[in-house]
C-alpha cells in the first residue's frame, strides 16, 4: 500500500515537471507526423555523399569563393600606366554581397612600389585591405624593404592576420611575433584552414633588413606545413589552403595547365598535394597562371601590379567535409576596369594627403625617352659620379653600379618628371655605399657577369682599359648600393656610406633638375 502511494506521488511529480521546460539533456524529438526540423550544423550527416543531410534532408553543400591578390606593389591610385584599386574594390564588394562564403587573401608584396604606398609605409594599402575585410595576408620579401618595424606598425593597423609559418627570430628560434602560421576560418558551416609561407626569397631582400630573422625553406618548410595541416584538421578544418610568396616562373594565360612535380620543385614540394594541401595561391614571380599538379591540386597566381586577381570556387560538403574545386579563373583587370570607382581610394588619399603630396612635386625635365636599360645605365653613371665626387681624394674608384632593378612603369617619357614617378620606377630604399673588392671578384661579379640585372659605369674610362688594368689579387673600390653590398656572394666589404643618405631616385631627381644632362 505504501509502495502504491509512493509511485502515485512520483508520477504526479514527473507529470508536473513535464509541463514546464524540457529538462537539460531531455529528448526534443518532434512528433513523427510534423515537418522535420533542421539539425544543428555539426550534426549533419551525409554518408551517401548526395549533398543532402541524412538526418534533416537539408542541402549541405557550401560554395566557398577564394579571391587572391599578389604583388600589388602599391598600385593603389590610378597612374599613367596602371589603374588603381578603386574599380577592383567595387568588384570585390559585388562578389562579397552575392557569394555564399567569400574569402579574400593576399599572397604578399602589397606595399612597395608607389608614391602613395611608399610615403605612408604601406599604411594606405593596409587601411584599404581593412575596408575590404581581407581575411589574411602572407608576407612577401618586399614587405621587408623598410625593415621589421614597418611590418609591425602595419600589423597594428591591420584587422586581419599576417601569415607566415617559416619566418623565425635568429635570437631564440621562435616565429616572429607579427605573424601567425595559419588561420582557421569558420563560415557558412565549413571550416577552412589557411597556411601562409614566405618563399625562398632571401636574395630579393636587402641583407641588412633581415639580420635578425631567417626563413625556413626546403624540406623543413614542407615538414612545418604538413604538421600545421594535420593540426588544423584535428581542429576541424574541412579544407586546407596554402598561400606562399613564391611561384612558378612562367605565365600560361589559357585555362588550367597540367604541370609536373619537377617544374614546381624550386618552391613547392609535391608531397604536400598528397592530402595536406587542397589549393595553392602563389606570388613573387609576377606570373599569371592556373596550373594543376599531378595530384590534381590547383596552383594560381594573378600576375601582380593590379593586372588582375585569381578566383577559385570550392564546393564543400558541410556534413562530411568532402570538397571539390568547381571553378578556377583569372579575373583580368579588364573585368573590372569599367566598373564604377569606389570612393574608399579617394578617401584614403585624402587621409594621407600630407604624406603623399610632397612626392607629387615636379623635380625636373626629361629631354629624351628612356627605357629601363637606359634608366639603369644612367643610375650606374650617377652612382659612379656621386661616389667620385665624395671619395675621389681617398680612393681610386673603378666603377659604379651593381644589381639595379626597376619597376612598373619601367620607362620615362619626355616631359616633366615628378618624384612620384621616379619613386615608382626605383622604389627601393637602398643607400649608396663605397665598398672594397678583390680584383678577381670584381671581374666575375661586376664586369663579366651574365646576370642581366647588373649595370655598371666606368665614367669616361673605356671598359677594356679598366679590365686590362685589374690585377686579380689587387684590392679595388666601387660605388654601389646596400642591396648589392649586403648580398654575400658579391664579396663586397663596406668602407663607408654616402652622407646624407641618398637612393637611386634622389640622384635621378637631382639629374633631371639639372635638365637631364650629366
Ligand atoms: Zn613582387
Ligand atoms: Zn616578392
Amino acid at each position: 500500500m505504501k509502495k502504491q502511494i509512493l509511485l502515485l506521488l512520483l508520477s504526479i511529480i514527473f507529470l508536473f515537471k513535464g509541463c514546464g521546460d524540457v529538462p537539460p539533456g531531455g529528448e526534443t524529438q518532434p512528433p513523427a507526423d510534423t515537418e522535420q526540423n533542421t539539425c544543428a550544423p555539426e550534426n549533419h550527416k551525409d554518408e551517401g555523399n548526395d549533398g543532402y543531410c541524412d538526418v534533416c534532408n537539408e542541402y549541405v553543400i557550401v560554395l566557398v569563393d577564394f579571391y587572391t591578390l599578389n604583388d600589388l606593389h602599391g598600385k593603389f591610385a590610378d597612374g599613367e600606366t596602371h589603374i588603381g584599386v578603386d574599380e577592383m574594390t567595387t568588384y570585390f564588394k559585388n562578389v562579397q554581397a552575392t557569394d555564399q562564403v567569400s574569402i579574400l587573401l593576399s599572397a604578399g608584396d602589397m606595399w612597395q612600389g608607389s608614391a602613395e604606398s611608399n610615403n605612408t609605409r604601406g599604411h594606405i594599402v593596409t587601411d584599404w585591405m581593412n575596408a575590404l575585410d581581407f581575411d589574411a595576408m602572407v608576407l612577401g620579401n618586399h614587405e621587408y624593404d623598410w625593415g621589421e618595424d614597418a611590418i609591425k606598425t602595419n600589423a597594428e593597423i591591420a584587422e586581419f592576420p599576417f601569415l607566415a609559418i617559416n619566418i623565425y627570430e635568429r635570437e631564440d628560434n621562435t616565429l616572429v611575433d607579427y605573424c601567425q602560421p595559419s588561420l582557421l576560418i569558420d563560415e557558412g558551416g565549413v571550416q577552412i584552414g589557411i597556411i601562409g609561407a614566405m618563399g625562398d626569397c632571401y636574395s630579393s631582400i636587402s641583407g641588412d633588413k633581415t639580420e635578425d630573422i631567417y626563413f625556413i625553406t626546403g624540406s623543413r618548410l614542407t615538414d612545418l606545413v604538413k604538421a600545421e595541416s594535420n593540426r588544423l584538421k584535428t581542429q576541424g578544418a574541412d579544407l586546407i589552403v596554402y598561400v606562399i610568396h613564391d611561384g612558378y616562373g612562367k605565365s600560361s594565360y589559357g585555362g588550367s595547365t597540367s604541370v609536373s612535380s619537377s617544374a614546381l620543385s624550386s618552391y613547392y614540394d609535391s608531397s604536400l598535394s598528397d592530402g595536406y594541401v587542397d589549393l595553392v595561391f602563389e606570388g613573387h614571380t609576377h606570373q599569371r597562371y592556373i596550373l594543376r599538379d599531378t595530384s590534381g591540386v590547383y596552383h594560381l597566381q594573378s600576375g601582380g601590379e593590379n593586372k588582375g586577381l585569381v578566383h577559385a570556387e570550392v564546393a564543400v560538403n558541410a556534413a562530411n567535409g568532402k570538397h571539390e574545386v568547381v571553378t578556377t579563373e583569372f579575373v583580368s583587370a579588364d573585368t573590372y576596369r569599367n566598373l564604377p570607382s569606389d570612393p574608399i581610394v579617394d578617401e584614403l588619399l585624402g587621409k594621407y594627403e600630407n604624406d603623399i603630396s610632397d612626392a607629387l612635386r615636379v623635380v625636373g625635365y626629361n629631354p629624351t625617352f628612356k627605357n629601363s636599360t637606359v634608366l639603369r645605365n644612367l643610375v650606374a653613371d650617377l652612382y659612379y659620379e656621386a661616389g667620385v665626387k665624395m671619395w675621389q681624394d681617398s680612393y681610386n674608384i673603378v666603377l659604379g653600379g651593381g644589381f639595379i632593378s626597376v619597376r612598373n612603369p619601367y620607362e620615362l617619357p619626355v616631359g616633366d618628371v615628378t618624384y612620384a614617378t621616379l619613386q615608382s620606377i626605383f622604389p627601393f630604399d637602398n643607400d649608396l655605399v663605397l665598398c672594397s673588392i678583390k680584383g678577381r671578384d670584381l671581374l666575375s661579379r661586376f664586369i663579366n657577369t651574365t646576370n642581366s640585372n647588373y649595370f655598371v659605369s666606368y665614367g669616361r674610362a673605356d671598359e677594356s682599359d679598366v679590365i686590362a688594368s685589374i690585377d686579380p689579387n689587387g684590392t679595388y673600390y666601387i660605388v654601389t648600393d646596400t642591396y648589392c653590398s649586403t648580398y654575400a656572394p658579391n664579396k663586397l666589404t663596406e668602407v663607408e656610406r654616402y652622407t646624407p643618405g641618398v637612393y637611386a631616385r634622389d640622384l635621378l631627381a637631382d639629374y633631371f633638375q639639372r635638365g637631364g644632362i650629366n
